[in-house]
């Protein structure tokens, strides 16, 4: 898409500069002139009266032309593929039996692979398991620092060649800096941190849900002129589901190192060493939120995750605050956790919060304001003060 001014009819009103809500529109020897930074929102368009604004749209249906499948980014660190991948996969296979089951589907199956990038990979078999039906495996030395680089040229060279209509992939550290890359080289669209996908089967359309202007409205994000349609999805947000007796293929690529080259070297990695119990595994989260009043008041919260096995998690403000490290966050810009049981002390339920942790199995909330949020999506409420509430239930665990 472009935008263009049609010199002969533009008469310099400067009606256009007037709307433009990002202020590029300027007039240059009396005639409309566009500034880097148009979003080509068309506010311009509508604004001129001698239809001096021309928007250009792209040709959208041939890029799908040719393009099938859905494909998962299976995650894997020291040859263990990470649960984001399942999960992906889980989701996958329903995304794809909806785009089998469409009506203009031309009787083509619609295929679910995994991409495994790494080094000794191990389990590989598991991601049919899972729901794929084949499972690109590129086991190589030279993957197994985790590069960036050389990944998204493997995954590129991987994706130009089978043409897949549909790229999922794991909002981890490394999906978030690898798969911007391969969008970008692949010239196609990427919505990050999706909360929800489904087929618009009619158009073979990816519907991307992901929260937008701050958490307070969902937008549903299409990506209508290019392929593959490309979404990162945080772990935890969709369940696992195996099925037994899966059959599929296991395909071994070789990588290709003349091709695919990196600029980046990983000296070490350097593990979180105060985070006892990741977040985003534990079955049990004991989270802490600005209710606590004061950073020594997490010890509270520190005990009682002790003495249950726990892990410990946050709201925002006490990560701001410099209570706890971001790592323990959770929320819209934190993690997105899916424990058997979430107790949230003296968090109030903000949409944000609610945002990484309201698929949680069983949630116990422990608030002294019986309208804080939190007691709507709460399993279990508990109104009083935390401060003598979770004494109680450290001395009664301990027992
Ligand atoms: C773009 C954006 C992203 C954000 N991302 C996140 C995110 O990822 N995660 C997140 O958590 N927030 C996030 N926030 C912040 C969010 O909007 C809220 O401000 C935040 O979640 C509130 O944290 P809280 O519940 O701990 O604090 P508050 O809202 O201040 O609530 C404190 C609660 O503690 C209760 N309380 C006080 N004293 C006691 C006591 N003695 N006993 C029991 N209860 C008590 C109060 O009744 C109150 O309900 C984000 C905001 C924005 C704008």
């Amino acid at each position: 898409m472009g935008i263009k001014i049609n010199i002969e009819t533009c008469t310099g009103c400067a009606s256009c500069v007037a709307v433009c809500p990002f202020g590029v529109m300027e007039i240059k020897d009396d005639k409309a002139y566009v500034n880097v930074g148009c979003t080509l929102c068309g506010a311009c368009k509508e604004a001129c009266a001698f239809e001096a604004v021309i928007i250009e749209e792209e040709a959208k249906a041939p890029a799908a032309e040719g393009h099938r499948g859905i494909w998962v980014f299976a995650e894997q660190r020291e040859g263990e593929i990470k649960s984001v991948g399942y999960e992906l996969l889980s989701r996958g296979r329903e995304l794809a039996d909806s785009l089998q089951a469409e009506p203009s589907g031309r009787g083509l199956k619609t295929e679910l692979c995994a991409v495994c990038l790494g080094n000794n990979i191990k389990n590989a078999e598991q991601l049919i398991a899972y729901g794929a039906d084949k499972v690109f495996l590129v086991d190589d030395p030279a993957l197994g620092s985790q590069s960036e680089d050389l990944y998204a040229g493997a995954l590129v060279k991987l994706i130009q060649e089978h043409k897949p209509e549909i790229v999922l992939v794991g909002a981890t550290s490394l999906g978030r800096s690898l798969i911007p890359r391969v969008a970008a080289t692949l010239q196609t669209g990427l919505t990050a941190d999706c909360t929800d996908l489904a087929i618009d089967t009619e158009k073979r359309l990816l519907l991307q849900t992901r929260p937008a202007f701050g958490g307070n409205i969902m937008a549903t994000i299409i990506c209508e002129a290019k392929r593959p349609q490309m979404a990162t999805v945080r772990p935890r947000v969709f369940a696992k589901k195996p099925f037994s007796g899966r059959q599929g293929q296991i395909i071994k690529v070789d990588f290709d190192k003349a091709a695919v080259t990196s600029k980046t070297r990983l000296l070490s990695f350097v593990a979180d060493l105060k985070e006892k119990i990741k977040i985003e595994d534990a079955d049990i989260i004991v989270s802490g939120g600005r209710g606590l009043e004061k950073p020594e008041n997490f010890k509270l919260i520190e005990e009682l995750a002790r003495v249950m096995g726990a892990a410990v998690g946050s709201s925002r403000p006490p990560v701001d605050e410099g209570w706890i490290p971001y790592s323990h966050q959770v929320g819209q810009t934190g993690k997105t956790v899916r424990p058997k049981l979430y107790i949230a002390c003296g968090i109030s339920g903000s949409v944000q919060h609610l945002a990484g942790m309201q698929t949680s199995e069983c949630i116990v909330a422990i608030n002294n304001d019986p309208n804080a949020p939190i007691f709507e999506i709460a399993t279990y409420g508990i109104v009083g003060d935390l401060f003598k509430v979770v004494p109680m239930m450290i001395d009664k665990l301990k027992g």
